[in-house]
């Protein structure tokens, strides 16, 4: 089969040549938008830019940015006009395309970094499209051939259709469309007019005359990875616009891939072609305005194929031969701005449209580097181009079936140094990439070659080298002799043949050469693949070494996560247990504040019950004060009485002696009567005349009073001693010292002997102290009467209801087997006297025991009167004996009754000493003592008879 029956598009089983081109990658640089913007660009050469970090940028990261440069195929600055950018980018594409090469132009930058302006251009400064369709049109304008000649098969290819056909053909359209048949009459759309000058027309160097040409453009927008057909005719509903719909790719028979059901409109003009393609773009804004759609995030892809095919024998009409159609085809494309999505701001659906935008650059931008990796490093990875539309489409350009271009559109100013950056990197990467040259294989020679294949298919190329080789040659003369004397022929073959020879020889010189040359360049690209090889090898071990990193990272990653959650779960349980914590802390606080309340609420009750105690302390205070002077005054009222009483007696016994010496020297009994004189005589003024005129007869009766010049004080109590006199009948008043209230005194001193207790076993029941004028006032009835004095019982009805006792019983004490045995009920017994016990009390009661004169024991009960003294303490005042005592009645007689009232008085001297000791003993404590320093002896010290 003939190659050029093939479509180039199909991939070469086996490429005749190996070479292969980088991908060319051209740099724009448009102008700024305002002359006093940042500009982060420069250009330094034709071939290299430099970046330069914006002062913002600089400030931010530390001055870490620095500048740099890049390189391109070409750079062209601001100045470039779009028709210079023409004839160094597109142009040569053209030229591929017109002698069936395929190509592959697009323009990448960041939104409005002049992307379309470099495509499309505006009226006046038509970009690389209309350029391109201009020079396609001027190149192939004659030799064009008629409408629907070609008919598009709707995958890749094309068939020739009969000119019958295609004439129907013709006048339908003719008939549908009411546009003027001369193009020169037509209005042209004002929005797309003037893109190019007549005068920048340009033409292809060489243009097959032999073959027949026709156009057949296609216009298709990407947005959100989905393929719209923009030249697609749909009938417009004006109530419901049906949306577009979107084509799919499908890949012919020779792995081609093309858009399915795709619209490919055949025209015959620049204008006509232009005019489509406005069509389109029309078409794409309204969509994009109905849809809501940015135009910047879609690609815009504008196919332009020429179909070419031999002429028939007669030079007039296309050869209906579907295998000897050409098809090539040129893809502009104008890419979605590389911007990052957060650029763009958007939004909601929008943000994914953007994400998918995104994608697919990216996804260009893997294919990239994958191409490259696999090229420098003799890898065989697959390139991921189905991972988006737009890399699907063109993938075949990148596997050698046509040249790349890519025009790498840059807005200088500073606000887009980061994105420019990434647009740098990417331009960088791809110009690595070799994408395989395209096999030259012209389809269609001269007339003359078109002839000669049309006699037979040729298999390769090199039989025609050969040929013209050997036309090279001089044709051989005529070696035919025409007899022996013919020495023409043989000089001039021998010539001929020597000139072939010498020919020979240096084509032999020459094809060594070039074998040497060759064998050099061999040589010379071994060595450079094994360096490539060492090279690569080393990248195989710094990938290693990579991965190495990476994984201990990953482990480290590992590790740290597992910490992380570690220290979460503490951090939980601590949570916990604080607010457990803080729970107590609130309910404690809680009691805290009521505790606190509970005690102000006792302070202030302490308080009130303080100053109610002062009160009554000083209520007391006052009323014994009262008390104790109102006693002094008695006291001092009674000694002067007693005074004149005995001043009176002496007076009386001074007359008796001085009148009746003689007579009786006897002292008489004193008559009552006679008792009364005196005290009517006295002329003392006395407050209680009555009662101490009645006192009188007491101490007259008792006969045994003398005068006393120590006379007790008042106050001054002696329990013990009055116990004492009373046990040992012993007048008060021999004890010289014996400190005794004056009223007891004179009570003992008034008893008379038959009163004195009985021996045997009895309860004697004494009353030594009583407060002096209580008891005088109280006493007064019955010492007045006649009849034996009998001292009243102890009122025990008293301290058996209401009073409390504290019962005193010394340790010291022995239990004895009498009947009779004293019980207090409610009283509280102590071993030693406290202050305690006493302020619970108001009566006190000592069991003491002593050893009687007979030798027996016997034990008294001292009764006495607790009182609260001005200290704060307790004081004891005792008021009573009661005597247990145990007697045989046998040895009574042997008993020794003088030792009660002997003499000499020593044994009762002892017990009265001991009993004085105990009995007067009052005890004082302050308030908060311990019994400790507080404990006072109130007793006097007994002062013994001189
Ligand atoms: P993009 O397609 O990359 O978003 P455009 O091509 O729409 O950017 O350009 C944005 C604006 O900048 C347009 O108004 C365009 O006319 C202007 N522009 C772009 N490049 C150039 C240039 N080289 N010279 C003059 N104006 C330009
Ligand atoms: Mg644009």
């Amino acid at each position: 089969m003939k190659p050029t029956g093939k479509t180039p598009r199909r991939p070469p089983k086996k490429p005749s040549n190996n070479q292969k081109d980088p991908v060319g990658v051209y740099c724009r640089v448009r102008p700024l938008g305002a002359e006093d913007e940042e500009c982060c660009i420069e250009v330094i050469s034709n071939t290299t830019i430099q970046l330069h970090a914006p002062d913002g940028l600089k400030a931010n990261r530390n001055g870490e940015f620095k500048e740099t440069q890049y390189s391109f195929k070409k750079v062209f600055g601001i100045k470039t006009t779009q028709r210079e950018l023409f004839a160094d980018v597109a142009k040569p594409l053209v030229e591929d395309l017109i002698h069936c090469k395929n190509g592959l132009l697009f323009t990448y930058g960041v939104t409005g970094s002049g992307k379309t302006y470099t495509m499309t251009g505006s009226p006046g400064q038509g970009g690389l499209l209309p350029r391109s369709l201009d020079m396609i049109f001027n190149s192939i304008g004659p030799y064009q051939a008629k409408r629907y000649v070609f008919k598009p098969d709707d995958k890749n290819g094309m068939e020739v259709q009969n000119q019958v056909d295609a004439l129907l053909d013709r006048q339908k359209r003719d008939s549908q469309t009411s546009v003027p048949k001369t193009p020169t009459t037509r209005r042209i759309d004002p929005e797309f007019a003037d893109m190019i000058s007549p005068e920048e027309a340009c033409k292809a160097g060489e243009v097959d005359e032999d073959s027949s040409y026709s156009v057949f453009v296609s216009y298709i927008e990407i947005y959100n990875n989905y393929i719209y057909d923009l030249l697609e005719e749909t009938p417009f509903d004006p109530i419901k616009p049906k949306p577009p719909q979107s084509k799919i790719l499908r890949e012919d028979q020779n792995h081609n891939m093309y858009v399915a059901g795709c619209t490919e409109v055949e025209v015959k003009s620049t204008e006509e072609a232009f005019e489509v393609f406005w069509r389109g773009q029309k078409k794409r804004r309204i969509a994009n305005t109905q849809l809501n759609r940015e135009s910047s995030r879609s690609h815009s892809v504008f196919i332009i194929k020429l179909a070419q095919a031999p002429l028939d024998a007669d030079g007039d009409n296309v050869l209906q031969d579907k295998s000897q159609v050409n098809v090539s085809q040129l893809c502009l494309v104008d890419l979605a701005g590389s911007e990052r999505t957060s650029r763009t701001r958007a939004e909601g659906n929008r943000l994914r449209e953007a994400g998918n935008i995104n994608q697919s650059l990216m996804t260009l931008r893997t294919c990239i580097e994958v191409l490259r990796e696999n090229q420098m490093c003799g890898t065989n990875k697959m390139v991921p181009y189905r991972d988006s539309k737009v890399t699907h489409l063109f993938k075949n350009y990148f596997d050698g079936e046509g040249k790349v271009r890519m025009v790498v559109c840059v807005n200088p100013k500073a606000d887009d140094y980061e994105e420019t950056l990434l647009v740098m990197r990417f331009a960088e990467m791809t110009q690595e990439v070799e994408v395989a040259r395209p096999v030259d294989r012209p389809i269609c020679g001269f007339l003359t070659h078109r002839l000669e294949e049309r006699g037979g298919p040729v298999d390769g190329e090199s039989p025609t080298v050969l040929n013209q080789l050997l036309q090279s040659f001089h044709p051989l003369p005529p070696c035919e002799i025409s007899g022996p004397n013919d020495d023409v022929t043989l000089p001039r073959l021998i010539d001929a043949l020597e000139k072939r020879h010498k020919i020979r020889k240096l084509m032999v010189e020459e094809y060594n050469k070039t074998a040497n040359m060759l064998k050099s360049v061999l040589q010379e690209q071994d060595s450079n693949l094994l360096s490539k090889e060492n090279f690569i090898q080393e990248q195989r071990g710094r990938l290693g070494e990579k991965d190495k990193m990476i994984q201990n990272q990953k482990n480290e990653i590992d590790r740290l996560e597992k910490k992380s959650k570690m220290l979460e779960y503490k951090i939980d349980i601590l949570q916990k247990t604080t607010n457990i914590y803080e729970e107590d802390k609130r309910s404690l606080q809680h009691e805290l504040e009521s505790r606190e309340q509970r005690l102000q609420r006792e302070m202030s009750e302490k308080r009130r019950m303080e100053t109610r105690m002062q009160g009554i302390v000083t209520d007391a205070k006052l009323k014994w004060e009262k008390e104790c002077e109102r006693r002094v005054n008695a006291k001092q009222l009674e000694m002067q009485n007693k005074l004149w009483v005995k001043d009176e007696k002496l007076k009386q016994l001074k007359a008796i002696v001085t009148e009746g010496k003689t007579e009786n020297r006897q002292p008489q009994r004193p008559s009552r009567e006679k008792d009364k004189v005196p005290a009517k005589r006295s002329v003392s003024p006395s407050p209680v005349p009555s009662s101490l005129s009645s006192l009188e007869p007491i101490y007259n009766f008792s006969q045994t009073v003398r005068p006393d010049p120590h006379f007790p004080r008042p106050g001054s109590v002696s329990v013990a001693s009055c116990i004492s006199e009373w046990e040992q009948g012993v007048p008060h008043s021999r004890r010289q010292g014996s400190q005794s209230p004056p009223d007891s005194r004179k009570r003992a001193q008034g008893l008379p002997d038959s009163l004195r207790r009985r021996r045997g076993r009895c309860w004697a029941r004494e009353v030594p102290v009583q407060p002096a004028e209580v008891d005088l006032e109280e006493t007064g009835h019955w010492v007045s009467r006649t009849g034996p004095l009998v001292r009243p019982l102890h009122r025990r009805s008293h301290s058996a209801g209401g009073e409390r006792w504290v019962d005193h019983k010394p340790t010291t004490n022995v239990d004895l087997d009498t009947v009779l045995q004293p019980n207090i009920p409610n009283a509280i017994k102590v071993n030693a006297p406290n202050e305690k016990a006493l302020s619970k009390c108001d009566k006190y009661v000592l069991t003491h025991q002593e050893f009687a004169s007979d030798g027996e024991i016997q034990t008294k009960l001292i009764k006495g009167e607790v009182f609260k003294t001005r200290g704060g303490g307790q004081a004891v005042q005792f008021t009573d004996i009661e005597t247990l005592k145990q007697e045989n009645p046998v040895a009574a007689s042997r008993k020794r009754r003088s030792s009660e009232t002997g003499p000499d008085g020593e044994p009762m001297e002892r017990n009265w000493t001991n009993v004085e000791t105990r009995c007067s003993v009052a005890v004082e404590m302050r308030a908060g003592s311990n019994l400790g320093p507080g404990y006072q002896h109130h007793g006097y010290p007994k002062r013994r008879k001189p």
